[in-house]
């Protein structure tokens, strides 16, 4: 099990404040996480949760992409404390045995023990500085640079082709006066 995968959790939620609007918006979260079994039950207490959770990851990100490592890494093993992980072997739908990192918890619980032990896994393999905030304002959403250069500074090529434009602009702006 590659646990490097489950940082894209974390990422899903930084990016999904929208999604936390409403349990609809959540119960979609939760599916588009490959965690839909459980989002027909998700409750008002779990949306809470959720939200909360979400903003602790927010603050790692922040810290990350402002170069605080020790900040980044501080509030990383806060929140390793806060959601231990209970792992188990499961072999269900026919699959080879694998190992589940959270059977028990509410569900915040759960998608909190995939972020952090994704986002853990992440940063000793391969650094802090591998967690991002887009440079193209006023966007700000979260990436993860697993480029081999470390070179990413954008969500998405639409952002990065978004800031080129601007930066054209800028330069043509400054030759013309
Ligand atoms: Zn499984
Ligand atoms: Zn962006």
């Amino acid at each position: 099990m590659d646990l490097t995968t489950y940082a894209e959790l974390a990422v899903l939620l930084v990016n999904g404040a929208d999604r936390l609007e409403s349990l609809a918006g959540l119960r979609l979260l939760l599916n588009e996480s490959g965690r839909g079994a459980r989002a027909a039950r998700a409750t008002r207490a779990d949306l809470e949760a959720m939200r909360a959770l979400r903003a602790e990851l927010v603050a790692v990100f922040e810290s990350a992409d402002a170069g605080e490592e020790d900040d980044a890494v501080a509030r990383l093993n806060a929140l390793l404390i806060r959601h231990p992980v209970h792992p188990l072997i499961s072999g269900h739908d026919g699959q080879r045995w694998h190992l589940h990192l959270n059977e028990d918890g509410g569900i915040a619980d759960q998608y909190a023990v995939g972020c952090v032990m994704g986002l853990a896994a992440l940063v000793t393999d391969l650094g802090v500085d591998r967690l991002g905030l887009c440079d193209a304002a006023p966007c700000r959403r979260a990436f993860l640079d697993t480029s081999s250069n470390r070179s990413r500074r954008y969500c998405s090529e639409r952002c990065a082709s978004r800031a080129n434009v601007a930066a054209y602009r800028a330069r043509k702006r400054r030759v013309a006066v």
